[in-house]
């Protein structure tokens, strides 16, 4: 079926109702698939506590705006997420901004980690993502160093509350096995569409340890397959290339070749992003600390899927044996203390 895919300009967050509003025109626009009092939860891309300019998190005006014009179809707009490790959810809403919008727009506020799950195919999903009457995936545009790239069906991953999250790290420790688990969460939770907040996009060791770039853009598509298709085509990835998007292709869960581009061309608005050091030589890179920045929150400890990190002689170590390469440490450190080697 052919799928629509918009890309529209936006150099600043001040106007970017009005960019995501033309994006979704030119897709058939929000009645397509919002209904007055529909229950319509906004899924956020939270990960860690980062200020909107750092562009680890979707920007608090994505999210407002998103917000605002939910209501003005009728819907009940909501927001939810979990951050990336136990217990840290809440000082991410805070530090994002998305909180305070949340509030100004008078609307709810779910952490996923309070909220219980469903069971679904072995894994345990936010209850929100399943009793809405409409999903919306609100991407940050990307790199990453474990999927290389973090788009609309990666953002579904917040849906893991949690603690859980690591253990499916070391449960799927390829990219193909937890690139199938995304798709499961994904194919469970059926989004009706993704808003692409690609006004600060994030290039280099993403999704928190690369460098912020403006790359003046907002794409929407009804399917979040689609969407990332041509998200990273346009930061210059082979799309194909991308694991989700391929064993989407495989598994019939959405769009990859009858895709028509709406508003502006690829090629007027690609951007190549630096890409992640992993992505050449995945088994030679390895995370390192940098013991100047560390303050030993141990936060790096409690995520580690299979215990790779200890403490020793007071510093903070890892076992290159153990390490499954999942980058979670360097994700989640607070202070950006971990990077990321090739040895
Ligand atoms: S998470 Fe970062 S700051 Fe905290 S102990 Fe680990 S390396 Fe140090
Ligand atoms: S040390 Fe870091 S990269 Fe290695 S398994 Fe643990 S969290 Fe993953």
């Amino acid at each position: 079926m052919l799928m629509k895919v918009s890309i529209v300009k936006c150099n600043d967050y001040s106007k970017v109702k009005n960019s995501i509003k033309q994006s979704l025109d030119l897709i058939g626009g929000l009645e397509k698939i919002i209904k007055p009092d529909d229950m319509v939860l906004l899924k956020v891309n939270l990960l860690m506590a980062k200020k909107p300019e750092q562009a680890v998190t979707t920007h608090p005006s994505v999210v407002k705006a998103v917000i605002q014009l939910v209501k003005e179809k009728g819907g009940i707009p909501f927001v939810g997420d979990s951050a990336g490790g136990a217990g840290l959810t809440d000082k991410a809403f805070e530090v994002s901004g998305i909180k305070k919008v949340v509030e100004e727009e008078n609307v709810e506020l779910l952490n996923f980690e309070t909220t219980g799950t469903y069971r679904v195919k072995g894994l345990n999903i936010a209850k929100p993502l399943l009793d809405s009457d409409v999903v919306i995936s609100l991407p940050k545009l990307k790199t990453h160093t474990f999927t290389f790239f973090t788009g609309a069906v990666k953002n579904f991953f917040g849906g893991i509350p949690g603690k859980q999250k690591s253990e499916l790290h070391s449960k799927h420790q390829k990219l193909e096995d937890f690139s199938n688990m995304l798709l499961d969460i994904y194919s469970a939770v059926k989004p009706k569409l993704g808003i692409m907040d690609g006004v600060l996009g994030m290039e280099g060791d993403g999704p928190s340890n690369g460098e912020a770039v403006k790359s003046n853009i907002v794409l929407s598509s009804f399917d979040c397959i689609a969407l990332d298709y041509v998200s990273s085509a346009l930061i210059g990835y082979n799309p194909m290339g991308i694991a989700t998007t391929r064993l989407a292709y495989k598994r019939k869960l959405g769009e990859t070749e009858n895709i028509e581009i709406a508003g502006e061309k690829i090629e007027n608005v690609k951007i190549d992003f630096k890409k992640s050091v992993s992505e050449d030589a995945k088994e030679n890179v390895v995370p390192i600390v940098d013991r100047e920045k560390c303050k030993k929150c141990l936060t790096c400890i409690s995520i580690c899927p299979v215990n790779a990190i200890t403490i020793i002689n007071e510093d903070i170590t890892f076992n290159r044996m153990k390490c499954i390469r999942c980058y979670c440490c360097s994700e989640i450190c607070p202070e950006g203390a971990i990077g990321l080697v090739n040895v």
